[in-house]
């Protein structure tokens, strides 16, 4: 059995995959203040949680603003933006087992690393998910979303016209001890990525991490133009870079 939420940051094989498929989305949001932190359910787009959180007057969110997917996709991959991510401000969450056991998992026990978690090996499907809330300015935290959101649209192709997986490969590592991350699509656009295309998959041309899957595009398509992506940077920079969307089936 596999969790889905949105399918925001994941490719999948052509023919599908063998394993059933428990999606966890809802189109209405259900945020609930709940002492002195957030409660979510885990099908509730994160944006609507960023959103929530910023008419609260509730701070350390803003960083989600209009970041595709579900808060327990987003938990999954421990989703981030301008240097925060999720696994920062979770407190705990309430999962399904595999053996269909409720249990409560704090932050600590996720193991969050960068765009990671340790539920992909548990298998442990988020339900519900509470956030710690520190009060802040309203005024101040909904400006702040605003201005993400515009600086998104900026950058970021709209997914409901221009199908894609955001980001496809993970920055990389900082160069010294607490610097920041490499931009991933600094590198490609180096190494020519944004002239590519394989089939109806192309790079966006605003930005070379960035693949779209045109009309006609197949999972196969995409996973060719991102393998040569990256033999493109490895033969030009000597590094590997790593995949953020997650495969599913034979791609
Ligand atoms: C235009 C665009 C921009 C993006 N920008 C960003 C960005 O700035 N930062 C960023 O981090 N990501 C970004 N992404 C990627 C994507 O939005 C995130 O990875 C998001 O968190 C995926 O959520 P989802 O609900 O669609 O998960 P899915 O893609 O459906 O699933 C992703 C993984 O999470 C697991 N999963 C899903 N739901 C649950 C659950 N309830 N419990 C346990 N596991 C679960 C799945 O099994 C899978 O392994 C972007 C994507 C797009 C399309």
């Amino acid at each position: 059995m596999a969790g889905d939420g949105r399918g925001a940051n994941l490719l999948v094989a052509d023919a599908g995959i063998p394993e059933a498929v428990l999606r966890i989305s809802s189109n209405l949001p259900d945020c609930r203040r709940e002492d002195g932190t957030i409660g979510v359910s885990a099908g509730t787009a994160l944006d609507e949680l960023s959103r929530f959180a910023a008419d609260e007057g509730l701070a350390g969110l803003g960083f989600a603003s209009g970041i595709p997917g579900t808060v327990g996709g987003g938990i999954c991959g421990n989703a981030g933006a301008f240097g925060s991510a999720l696994g920062d401000v979770l407190d705990r969450v309430e999962v399904l087992t595999r053996a269909g056991e409720k249990k409560s998992i704090s932050r600590a026990e996720l193991d969050f690393g960068y765009r990671g978690s340790s539920l992909p090996q548990t298998g442990d499907v988020v339900v519900r998910a509470w956030f710690r809330a520190t009060a802040g300015d309203r005024a101040k935290l909904v400006a702040e979303r605003e201005e993400i959101l515009a600086k998104r649209r900026e950058k970021h192709p709209d997914w409901r016209v221009l199908p894609t997986a955001g980001s496809f490969f993970k920055n990389l590592p900082p160069e010294t001890a607490g610097g920041h991350r490499r931009a991933a699509g600094k590198y490609l656009e180096q190494a020519g990525a944004k002239a590519m295309r394989e089939g109806g998959a192309y790079v966006f041309e605003k930005h070379a991490n960035i693949v779209i899957a045109g009309p006609g595009a197949t999972a196969r398509d995409v996973a060719r133009l991102t393998a040569r992506m990256a033999v493109t940077v490895r033969e030009k920079f000597g590094f590997e870079l790593e995949p953020e969307v997650r495969f599913w089936g034979q791609v």
